[in-house]
C-alpha cells in the first residue's frame, strides 16, 4: 500500500494517530472530522496515499465513493439532517488542506450558514466521539 510518512491521513490509516473511526474495509477507512462544520461531518479515505482526484486510480475512488455512501446513509439515519453534501476539495485553491484524496460527508440544515470555504474550528471531542459511537452502531 502506497504510504507517505508525512501525511496525517496515512498516519490515521496506520493507527499512529487516533481517530473516531466509523467504518473500515480492506481498501478504505472513514472517521469523524475533528473540525466539524456541522455535527456528523465525516471523512472517507482510501488506505493508499494518492494526492488528489487526478492521481487516485479509478478503482480506489470507486471504493471511497461506495464507503462514503455507506457512511452517508448511517449519518442520515442517526441525525436526520435536512440535506447532505458529499464534497471533495481538489487543490489548494479549492481549500484542499490534506493532500491525501478524501471525501467529506457533511450534514446540512436549512439556513445553517455554511459557505464553501470554512475556517477550521476544533470541535468538542467528547461530543464527536459520542456521535461516532451512535453512527458506528448502525453500520
Ligand atoms: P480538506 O480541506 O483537505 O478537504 O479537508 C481536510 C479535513 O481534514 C479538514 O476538514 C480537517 O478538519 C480534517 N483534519 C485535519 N487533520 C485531521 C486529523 O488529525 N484528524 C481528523 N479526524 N481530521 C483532520
Ligand atoms: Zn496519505
Amino acid at each position: 500500500m502506497i504510504n507517505d510518512p508525512d501525511c496525517i491521513f496515512c498516519k490515521i490509516v496506520a493507527g499512529d494517530i487516533p481517530c473516531f473511526k466509523l467504518y473500515e474495509d480492506d481498501a478504505t477507512i472513514a472517521f469523524m472530522d475533528i473540525n466539524p462544520v456541522n455535527p456528523g461531518h465525516a471523512l472517507i479515505v482510501h488506505k493508499a496515499h494518492h494526492k488528489d482526484l487526478f492521481e487516485i486510480p479509478a478503482d480506489n475512488i470507486a471504493s471511497v465513493t461506495l464507503s462514503a455512501q455507506k457512511v452517508a446513509k448511517a449519518v442520515q439515519t442517526t441525525l436526520k439532517p435536512a440535506g447532505m453534501n458529499l464534497l471533495q476539495c481538489n487543490g489548494s485553491a479549492a481549500k484542499q488542506s490534506v493532500m491525501h484524496f478524501h471525501m467529506h460527508v457533511i450534514p446540512r440544515h436549512i439556513e445553517d450558514g455554511l459557505t464553501m470555504n470554512w475556517e477550521l474550528v476544533q470541535g468538542d471531542l467528547d461530543k464527536i466521539g459520542a456521535l461516532a459511537e451512535r453512527i458506528r452502531g448502525i453500520m
